[in-house]
């Protein structure tokens, strides 16, 4: 709090990993020994720089960019890209912290890390969208590299962008190679990887189901938020798993549909000429469209996935959810539940499966496309996604064993956590102080 007063969204996810791991810190004096929480919580490089480039009425516009390359004791930094408005230091921050126990959990070698601007890509052109990213990789292309860190996409980062950030990196570095993952299938790109977050959302709150609850997706109504990569894949498979998914937003509003959302509307929309979500009632007889996104959540349902952002959830909306009859949440957003939205859940018996294990197969299948990019080979789409499901399978089950070694049964949230912070320290330990 004496360093990073000002960041609140930074705190607020610190604080939610420190007040679950005192029992694993209690059972492991080495960890205090040797300040691997002091350290945990310290990123080993924040970047920050300035990207300048001309917009199409040949206006100079200046933006910031960030990469903070927050912990590397178990592989290479790893995280995605975000271009929003609401980009700061503390956002970015709060998502490479996250980042570092969702890539141990997927039990594969991946450090943790995260960028972004403030560049809004909403609006622009794609000739904007090309010029921004250039120059955005100019200054970036000299902190990355395959074996280093290796960035993604996140929200407002899809193939586009990812595809110019590439080509910029390539041009200046005068190399080809698995820099970036998220790329297009034409060059290095993985089979599965868009559907992977959406996908792996779903598999891993099936799991959940059926250990803790005996039960499934099956006839289920399920409330989604956003209309981005993850929601739009989410919604694909919940409904492949015999679920009726009602909802569909963006930041301006919500639309329910009580016959189901029909997904080839949704990905015509937002994929193919990137609208906005009211069109889909417009488009759809009996749905209807709300102004304002924070009312989805008052739509009754069974299972709860936010989709969108951080802190979409708060106290009010989750004891609305839970009066309206939803029994699970798990988060595809990171951060989507506030501290109070999630004490809500647990005084309520809610399932609740926290963004860090939940929403991990996104950057599971990054990390599969840097072993293809590695071998030069790639997967087919029936081999990444039986990897995805079979990972996020694990990831159910070595939280709950977690939970359940620390005193914890049952418990999603303290078990990832558990996990996750496990396998880095050790590794912090084992690397000495650094
Ligand atoms: P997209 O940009 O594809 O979609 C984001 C969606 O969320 C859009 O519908 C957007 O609406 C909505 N949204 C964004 N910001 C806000 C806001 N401030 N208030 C309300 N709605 C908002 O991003 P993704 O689908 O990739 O990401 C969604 C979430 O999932 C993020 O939290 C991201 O960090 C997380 N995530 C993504 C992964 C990935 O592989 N892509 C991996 C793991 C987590 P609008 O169009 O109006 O902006």
């Amino acid at each position: 709090e004496r360093r990073d007063g000002d960041q609140p969204e930074f705190l607020e996810a610190v604080r939610e990993v420190l007040e679950t791991l005192q029992p694993v810190v209690e059972a492991h004096p080495e960890y205090e020994k040797n300040a691997v929480l002091e350290r945990f919580i310290e990123p080993e490089r924040v970047i920050k720089f300035r990207v300048a480039w001309v917009d199409d009425s040949g206006k100079p516009q200046v933006n910031r960019g960030y990469r903070i390359q927050f912990n590397s004791a178990i592989g290479p930094y790893k995280g995605g890209l975000r271009f929003h408005p609401s980009v700061t230091e503390s956002v970015i921050k709060f998502l490479g912290f996250e980042q570092i126990l969702k890539n141990s959990l997927t039990t594969l070698p991946i450090g943790g890390g995260k960028g972004g601007s403030d560049f809004d890509p909403k609006g622009k052109s794609d000739a904007e969208v090309m010029r921004f990213c250039q120059a955005f990789m100019t200054e970036l292309c000299r902190h990355i590299g395959p074996d280093t860190d290796v960035p993604a996409g996140d929200i407002g980062v899809g193939g586009r962008e990812v595809g110019y950030l590439f080509g910029q990196y390539k041009r200046i570095r005068d190399e080809y190679s698995g820099v970036l993952t998220g790329k297009g299938l034409e060059f290095g790109g993985s089979l599965a990887r868009t559907e992977a977050t959406g996908y792996g959302l779903c598999y891993y709150t099936q799991e959940a189901l059926k250990t803790l609850r005996n039960d499934s997706f099956a006839g289920k109504t399920v409330i989604i938020s956003g209309s981005g990569n993850v929601a739009i894949f989410a919604t694909e498979k919940a409904q492949q798993l015999g679920a009726k998914v009602v909802t569909a937003s963006d930041s301006n509003g919500y639309v329910y549909d009580p016959n189901g959302i029909n997904l080839d509307v949704v990905k015509d929309i937002k994929l193919g000429h990137r609208g906005r979500i009211k069109e889909y009632a417009e488009r759809v007889p009996g749905s209807e469209y709300h102004e304002g996104c924070k009312g989805v959540w008052t739509v009754k349902g069974d299972i709860a996935l936010p989709c969108a952002t951080q802190n979409e959830i708060d106290e009010e909306s989750a004891k609305t959810l839970v009066a309206n009859g939803v029994t699970v949440v798990c988060e595809g957003a990171n951060m989507p539940s506030t501290p109070e939205a999630i004490a809500v859940y647990k005084a309520n018996g809610v399932l609740y499966g926290p963004a860090k294990a939940a929403n991990a197969g996104g950057v599971a299948t990054s990390a599969l496309e840097m072993s293809q990019n590695s071998e030069r080979l790639s997967w087919t789409f029936e081999e990444v996604d039986s990897k995805l499901h079979d990972i996020m399978v694990g990831i159910v089950h070595n939280s709950l064993d977690a939970a359940k070694k620390y005193g914890h049964e049952g418990d999603l949230q303290l078990g990832a956590n558990a996990a996750g912070f496990e396998k880095v320290a050790n590794a912090m330990v084992a690397q000495g102080i650094l």
